[in-house]
């Protein structure tokens, strides 16, 4: 299917990122997933290369493109298997934080950090006891003068062992009438003290993403770490999840595409009763399913990508496209598994990984029944 979203100059870019995923990803992703995480260094590659924050203005140490670039990132790691290398977290959900609101001073310190790789960021929203509900969180960050001393904990944490600063939402009022006007924002710097790295936790996929635990206990940071106005901090979040969904929608369906293609691939060459599986009726049926559920997909979050940069409000949009597609993925992946029989069980087999990292992507950036509660209100029920 023909798609008009991207320039020349767009599909250069993808021409040399996935020159850069063939030579700097790909070659490393089992020792990747053997140590927990990716590479520290590759992260400063990405960046010597211009593919990190895209988007970002050349003022602050971006390249200066625009989301499509970010676009095509997303989707070339998704085609190359790739769920631990977390490029996207990181330049599209959470550096956009400190570019909308953090002040000229902040934005000076921290974006040419973030845009060169020095900097890996990483996002503290859900704790132990909440995870949906944001406006429940129970870290505290209490006002002692010039500084604001941070008490609780963060788990399921991304970037959780790499990153160097942490964007920390914490309650600023306790007061729970207050709840959604009592959670502030804060960067936190990975080396100070009463911060602490928790365990790299074990899960059911993308094992080379080093999502922990993040512990804060009496940690001091100067008023000069908040991001924007002290009780914005779920505004802020509010904000910032569109892009976040559509994200996960835009890597949904190159990972399905991809796990298809292979899947297309292997039917044409294992054979079964004297002749190739694609051969069977079945196979062809279900295959072809899956072709119109990733195209259908493919449509409708490339119109939802060219609202989002014409800067369209698209809450519902951005809501439905996560949780529709990320079931899809789930679905179409799952049926592709099938075909490689006893293989598609085997972790050396890229589709089992897949299947496996394709889980999480109906839980994490806002879980898909979540998804639809928004969508619900959007709708006045
Ligand atoms: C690999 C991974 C990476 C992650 N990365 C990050 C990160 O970098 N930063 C971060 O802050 N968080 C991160 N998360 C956390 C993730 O966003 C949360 O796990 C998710 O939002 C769900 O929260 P919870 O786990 O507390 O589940 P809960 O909120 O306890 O939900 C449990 C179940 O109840 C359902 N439920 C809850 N409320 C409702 C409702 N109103 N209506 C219907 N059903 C409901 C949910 O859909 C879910 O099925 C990550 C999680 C994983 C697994």
């Amino acid at each position: 299917m023909e798609r008009t979203l991207f320039t020349e100059e767009h599909e250069s870019f993808r021409k040399a990122f996935k020159q850069f995923v063939a030579r700097e990803v790909v070659p490393h992703q089992p020792r990747w997933r053997e140590q927990g995480q990716v590479d520290r260094e590759v992260w400063r590659k990405a960046g010597a290369q211009g593919f990190l924050c895209t988007w970002m203005e050349t003022q602050y140490g971006g390249p200066g493109g625009d989301f499509l670039y970010a676009v095509i990132i997303i989707e070339e790691l998704a085609r190359a298997y790739e769920s631990g290398f977390a490029m996207s977290l990181h330049s599209d959900i959470i550096v956009p934080y400190i570019h909308s609101f953090g002040s000229e001073e902040q934005k000076q310190k921290w974006l040419p950090g973030c845009a060169s790789g020095e900097i890996v960021t990483a996002l503290g929203m859900t704790e132990p006891g909440t995870g949906s509900d944001l406006a429940a969180l129970a870290t505290t960050a209490v006002r002692d003068g010039d500084d604001y001393v941070i008490n609780g904990a963060k788990t399921f944490i991304s970037n959780g062992q790499l990153c160097d600063i942490v964007l920390v939402a914490a309650k600023t009022d306790p007061n729970p009438e207050n709840a959604h006007r009592g959670i502030s924002m804060f960067i936190v710097e990975a080396n100070r003290k009463g911060f602490t790295k928790g365990k790299r936790l074990h899960k059911m996929g993308m094992p080379s993403q080093d999502t922990s635990e993040l512990f804060f206990e009496d940690c001091r940071v100067p008023k000069a770490n908040l991001l924007g106005q002290e009780g914005a901090g779920f505004m802020m979040m509010m904000t910032k999840l569109q892009q976040e969904r559509l994200s996960v929608a835009i890597g949904a369906v190159p990972q399905a595409e991809q796990v298809l293609a292979d899947t297309i691939a292997y039917t044409k060459e294992r054979k079964a009763f004297g002749k190739p599986i694609s051969k069977f009726q079945n196979t062809q049926f279900k295959l072809v399913e899956c072709l119109a559920k990733v195209e259908v997909g493919r449509a409708y979050v490339d119109k939802v990508i060219a609202e989002h940069v014409a800067g369209k409000n698209l809450v519902k949009e951005c809501s439905m496209a996560k949780f529709w597609t990320t079931d899809m993925a789930q679905e179409v992946i799952d049926t592709c598994l099938q075909f490689f029989g006893g293989y598609g069980y085997m972790t050396e087999y890229p589709v089992t990984r897949a299947f496996m990292d394709a889980r999480v992507q109906r839980i994490y950036a806002g879980t898909n029944e979540i998804m639809k509660v928004i969508v619900a209100k959007q709708l006045g029920l």
